[in-house]
């Protein structure tokens, strides 16, 4: 993965579950509403009026959260308030009953760590742990609650290891769906998700935006000549001068097989050519390869009003079309291009 740019794939997926978060938590928000219901009124019936009302009150929170995603609003009740009515339904389950309310900790754990953000299912979690242990401790005895506690903190243990695992494998599959193997950078679906975002920027607050056509010049010969192994590396190594001199902020795509694309937020073509002579006079001066000079053409070109991502990317693609044209390891502005100098291929 290439470490060199500013916003590199890795940076991608901080909170891989928020994107499912309110589906999570509206299964087990309505699983427990389902399985919570009874107990409640049971314990009507059984005459425990203190569990009963706890377990109404986790109900009703968790209900009005479920109905709230249902409706596809924001749950208004934070989920941490469901340690209120666990302490107080516990706190009367155990007077009653012994241990066995406190069994409903471990599903609450798996509530806590997939429905909330890392840092709150840290929080609640533990928080559940000490508040009940301590409950446990003060109705039943210390033999119970070394048992409780232990066992309660090897689930949360657990709960947290599946996390990581399911975050993991998420960040992987953004990875591979946006990166491209060979060199680590954006690929070209990634680009056109990008580009579409620059394009809805200017379109909002006029924020200019250039982009860099880059692509190898008779790169074919370099296969030929030396192989495809020979051929890969040299796509790496450019890869590796381009984010040597780009900004933070830059961001480089792999479009085809010896084609990349640079985009610059906040630029104008000017600046934009700029950057573009010096990575042509970058990737002139450095030995690529032994014994060969290589050298890129590049087209530069401006986002302009009222573009789309296939105009946009056509002014570029004509100036490139115009470097090669004009001899190669050139750069070119889409500027300087007239309007119907593209009508066919080097
Ligand atoms: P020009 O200066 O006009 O751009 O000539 P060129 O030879 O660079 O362009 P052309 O499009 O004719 O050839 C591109 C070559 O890139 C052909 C293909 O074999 C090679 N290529 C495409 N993908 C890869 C890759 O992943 N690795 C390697 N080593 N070569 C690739
Ligand atoms: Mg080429
Ligand atoms: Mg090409």
């Amino acid at each position: 993965m290439d470490k060199t740019q500013g916003t590199s794939p890795a940076d991608f997926g901080a909170d891989p579950l928020a994107a499912y978060r309110e589906r999570i938590m509206y299964s087990l928000a309505v699983a427990a509403v389902v399985f919570l219901l009874p107990f409640s009124i049971n314990s009507y019936v059984q005459g425990r009026p203190a569990v009963a009302t706890g377990v109404l009150i986790g109900v009703l929170i968790l209900a009005v959260d479920a109905l709230a995603i249902y409706l596809k609003k924001s749950p208004p009740i934070p989920l941490i308030w469901l340690l209120v009515p666990t302490a107080a339904s516990m706190a009367g389950a155990l007077e009653a009953q012994r241990f066995f309310g406190v069994l409903w900790c471990y599903p609450e754990v798996l509530l806590f760590t997939f429905a909330l953000s890392r840092r709150m299912a840290y929080w609640c979690t533990i928080l559940l742990l000490l508040i009940i242990s301590a409950l446990v401790y003060y109705y039943i005895g210390e033999e119970t609650v070394i048992r409780f506690s232990v066992t309660l903190a090897l689930t949360i243990v657990l709960a947290n290891m599946i996390r990581s695992i399911l975050e993991d494998l998420h960040r992987r599959l953004i990875d591979q769906a946006i990166v491209d193997p060979l060199t680590g950078v954006f690929n070209r679906r990634h680009m056109e998700r990008c580009l579409g975002d620059a394009i809805e920027r200017q379109r909002r607050s006029s924020a200019p935006a250039s982009l860099l056509l880059i692509d190898v010049d008779h790169f074919k010969r370099i296969n030929d000549q030396f192989g495809h192994a020979s051929g890969d590396s040299v796509l790496k190594g450019i890869v590796a001068l381009v984010g040597k001199r780009s900004r933070k902020l830059d961001l480089l795509f792999r479009i085809g097989g010896e084609e990349f694309m640079l985009l610059l937020p906040d630029t104008r073509e000017a600046a934009a050519a700029v950057v573009a002579e010096q990575l042509r006079a970058s990737v002139e001066e450095s030995p690529l390869l032994d014994g060969l000079r290589l050298t890129v053409s590049l087209g530069v070109s401006e986002l302009r009003p009222g573009d789309s991502l296939d105009s946009w990317m056509k002014h570029a693609d004509d100036a490139l079309y115009a470097a090669k044209k004009a001899g190669r390891n050139r750069v070119v502005r889409g500027a300087d291009v007239p309007a119907e100098g593209a009508a066919d291929t080097p």
